[in-house]
């Protein structure tokens, strides 16, 4: 059997490529090496009945209308605008800082004005913002930045604020208002009956055949294809001939709560300071689930194991440079998704750049 194209992987990018050659007419074989599919964003229930993300919590937002109507063919939604709180010496302060943030940790009552000429007296202007310590700095000033991100930042990627591009720390905004919402997307819903589910209606097209627990090493030379969509490690597709390029891995430490309602007041609280996790997840605040217990899930950093994180500063990129250039040099594969481009995507970035080179590969 000859397909039209291999897909590896059954993430975001695979499978929104997969969905969009097959209803192009196309043959289309996906496999993934995990044993299920979804990538990342994979949700299932626990052996509680609780609905749980496995690799950590996956809220969706975007501001692209395109992608939400494209993602809206597979599923309905449930609003959710998520909501992180920072413990810090035993009290919890609104992320990204805002007002309440600024008059709750000084002891002030200021209005917006206020905190505006508050972040103003302490910022620290720069010329250049080259890394993530010159946008954190050049916005909030040295002790937001020493309480809230240095050491945020240092358990996540084991690096000093200094030594990540400004990308990393410019993803959390500062405000003056009282926007407590972690996220300002005009579009901010959860997959209502999960994410999974909506991988199974996306990947039910008939011209597509999943295989799960499958490895593109070894499938690589067997399976006959016209071409290729590669959403793996992008050093691992050319046999790391450059170097290993750095990935950032986390643990997961899942836990389930019996008779506990509810374990903390929002979806997320973050840890900046203590703790040797980053922050800690409650599902039922995401995915709005009924249940006498509850699931929690503990984020710890780590050097080695699965990557889940391109480390964006400029000797990474550079290398990824390199390894771009090759596959600029394989036509007849396309490279896509977080691990492929090593970009610190969101899921809503990933279906972008998925329907994009979908496009230009159906035609
Ligand atoms: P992946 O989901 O990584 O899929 C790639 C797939 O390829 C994997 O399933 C892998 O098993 C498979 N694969 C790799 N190599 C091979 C091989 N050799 N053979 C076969 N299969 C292979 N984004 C948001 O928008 N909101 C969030 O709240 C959010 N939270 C996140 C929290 C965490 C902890 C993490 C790690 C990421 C989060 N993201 C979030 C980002 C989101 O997970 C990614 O943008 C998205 O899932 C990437 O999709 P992808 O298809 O590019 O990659
Ligand atoms: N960050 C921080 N303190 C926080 C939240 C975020 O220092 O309380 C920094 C940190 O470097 C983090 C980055 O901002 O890795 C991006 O945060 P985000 O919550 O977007 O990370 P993700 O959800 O992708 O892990």
């Amino acid at each position: 059997m000859k397909y039209d194209a291999l897909i590896v992987g059954a993430g975001f990018a695979g499978t929104v490529c997969a969905e969009r050659l097959a209803s192009a007419g196309k043959r289309v074989l996906v496999i993934d090496k995990r044993n299920h599919i979804g990538g990342n964003a994979f949700d299932c229930y626990d052996e509680n009945g609780v609905l749980i993300h496995p690799y950590g919590p996956h809220i969706f937002h975007t501001s692209g209308k395109r992608i939400f109507e494209y993602l809206s063919n597979f599923t309905d939604w449930r609003l959710y605008e998520h909501r992180v709180l920072a413990h810090l010496d035993g009290e919890f302060y609104p992320i990204p800082i805002n007002r309440t943030t600024i008059n709750k940790l000084y002891g002030l009552d200021l209005n917006e004005e206020g905190v505006k000429a508050y972040l103003e007296s302490v910022r620290e202007a720069r010329n250049d913002i080259a890394t993530s310590e010159d946008v954190v700095l050049s916005s909030v000033g040295s002790d937001l930045c020493d309480k809230f991100f240095r050491g945020y930042t240092q358990k996540q990627w084991g690096l000093d604020l200094a030594d990540l591009s400004a990308g990393v720390a410019a993803r959390i905004p500062t405000r003056s208002n009282d926007d407590d919402r972690y996220f300002t997307d005009t579009y901010q819903f959860m997959p209502a009956r999960g994410y999974t589910a909506m991988f199974e209606k996306m990947l039910g097209h008939p011209n597509i055949e999943v295989r799960l627990s499958e490895d593109f090493r070894v499938l690589r030379s067997v399976v006959e294809r016209e071409h290729t969509v590669y959403t793996g490690p992008i050093d691992a597709f050319f046999d790391y001939r450059f170097g290993k390029l750095p990935y950032r891995s986390l643990s997961f430490q899942h836990e389930h709560l019996t008779d506990v309602d509810q374990f903390q007041q929002t979806g997320t609280i973050n840890y900046p300071n203590d703790h040797e996790y980053t922050r800690i997840t409650e599902f039922k605040h995401l995915t709005g689930q009924q249940h006498s217990g509850t699931s929690i899930v503990r984020e710890y950093p780590r050097a080695e194991g699965d990557p889940y994180y391109p480390i964006p500063r400029s000797e990474n990129e550079a290398l990824f440079k390199r390894y771009h250039e090759l596959a600029e040099a394989t036509p007849d594969v396309t490279f896509v998704g977080r691990l492929a481009q090593y970009r610190y995507y969101n899921m809503d970035q990933v279906v972008g750049a998925a329907l994009k080179v979908a496009e230009e590969l159906a035609q």
